[in-house]
C-alpha cells in the first residue's frame, strides 16, 4: 500500500499567538480543527490553551488569527463566544479588533508550509 494518509494539525498559543510544534495524526483519527488543547508554550513559558488549525478545514490559522485580534480567548484560554457567532459579530459590524498578529509572523508562517 501506499503512503499512509497523515494530516497535520498546527497549534497556535490563545494567549501569545505563539506557534507550537505541529501534531501529525492519521487520517480519520484527528480531531476537529478548532478545538483546544492543553500544551506547553515556549513562550509563555506554561502550559496554555493552544487552538487546533488545519489546512483546507474550517479552522486554519486565518480563522485563529482572527479569533486571537479580536480577543476571543479568556487568560484561561478560553472561547468567549462561538466563532460562528464571533464571526457574524465581525460582519455586523459589532466586534472590535484589539490584538494584531504581525504581518511579518504570518508571512513567515506562510513561508514555512510552503518549504515543506
Ligand atoms: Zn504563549
Amino acid at each position: 500500500m501506499g503512503r499512509q494518509n497523515v494530516v497535520m494539525s498546527e497549534f497556535y498559543c490563545t494567549q501569545c499567538g505563539n506557534k507550537g510544534l505541529p501534531v501529525w495524526r492519521r487520517a480519520g483519527k484527528e480531531r476537529e480543527a478548532g478545538h483546544l488543547k492543553k500544551l506547553f508554550c515556549l513562550k509563555c513559558g506554561r502550559e496554555t490553551n493552544h487552538a487546533e488549525c488545519k489546512e483546507s478545514t474550517h479552522y486554519q490559522f486565518s480563522d485563529f488569527k482572527i479569533e486571537f485580534e479580536y480577543g476571543n480567548f479568556t487568560e484561561e484560554g478560553l472561547r468567549k463566544q462561538k466563532y460562528g457567532e464571533l464571526r457574524s459579530d465581525i460582519n455586523d459590524g459589532r466586534a472590535e479588533k484589539i490584538k494584531t498578529l504581525g504581518d511579518d509572523r504570518s508571512t513567515r508562517i506562510r513561508k514555512e508550509l510552503l518549504d515543506t
